[in-house]
């Protein structure tokens, strides 16, 4: 898809951010540009629209920026898949393990039902750690997981869409 491209082009590279070594993919010169944020949305759109998703679930922080135009385009409720200690009311946790420590996302208890069909959506897959886990706390709250989204694609760096297929948690190409 020729919007792809234009979209790639828009997103910046911080090197040694936020530690050495790291070369930070940096999706807010892509918020920047109308037309590629547009695009970025659009694609979302175009692909989730007719497959009967009823929640698109966002991971904290950047996905909390693509998801909920996703969700009100194709009319899906919007929830929030947050860090530890941010949700007020009583929540499921799902702990996942990090290059150094570990980490953890919770999601409020009632916001995503059995039959509930999901949509996972964040900025950027490296290892699927972080995916993993969102797709673990939405099984068990008895939804299934349809594909979860991300605008970039780490160690490649393409910088396009991709896409998992919840049940084998199986990278798949955008096409
Ligand atoms: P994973 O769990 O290893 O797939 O890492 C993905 C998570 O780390 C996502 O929530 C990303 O937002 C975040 N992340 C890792 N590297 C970057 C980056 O270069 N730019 C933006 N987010 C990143």
């Amino acid at each position: 898809d020729p919007r792809i491209e234009g979209i790639a082009s828009t997103i910046r590279v911080v090197p040694d951010f936020p530690k050495p070594g790291i070369m930070f993919q940096d999706i807010t010169t892509l918020l920047l540009d109308p037309k590629a944020f547009k695009n970025t949305v659009d694609l979302f759109v175009e692909r989730y629209t007719g497959k009967d998703i009823t929640v698109v679930a966002g991971i904290e922080a950047r996905g909390f920026i693509f998801g909920p135009p996703i969700a009100l385009a194709i009319g899906a409720k919007f929830v929030p898949l947050r860090k530890p200690r941010k949700l007020p009311g009583e929540v499921i946790s799902e702990e996942y393990v990090l290059e150094y420590g570990t980490d953890c996302l919770q999601m409020h208890i009632g916001a995503v039902q059995p039959g509930d069909r999901a949509l996972v959506v964040d900025d950027l897959i490296a290892t699927g750690g972080t995916l993993c886990a969102a797709i673990k706390l939405l099984e068990r709250a008895g939804a299934e997981v349809v594909e979860c989204a991300c605008v970039i694609e780490l160690p490649e760096l393409k910088a396009f869409y991709l896409h998992f297929s919840s049940a084998k948690c199986e990278v798949l190409d955008w096409d």
